[in-house]
């Protein structure tokens, strides 16, 4: 899969998918930052691409229900 950020185009490489009525693909930069927001409204978040994801990724502590941070934490 190569999915592509939805905010910062085509150019950059998606690090996650979130499910809620649609699909949205988001890199890891712009999931850190609309990740509280994000999950507040009832997305669901996960991993799209294991390669997209820096180690030293740390997301906020609202993530620690989500699928994509378990996966994370063995990154
Ligand atoms: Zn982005």
């Amino acid at each position: 899969m190569n999915e592509t950020c939805d905010r910062c185009g085509p150019a950059v490489l998606a690090a996650y998918r979130l499910e809620r009525r649609g699909q949205l693909y988001l890199c890891r930069d712009c999931a850190s930052r609309h990740w509280p927001a994000l999950a507040g409204e009832g997305w669901s978040i996960w991993v799209a691409c294991e390669r997209a994801l820096a180690p030293q990724a740390a997301l906020p502590s609202t993530a620690e229900r989500t699928p994509a941070l378990a996966a994370m934490s063995y990154a």
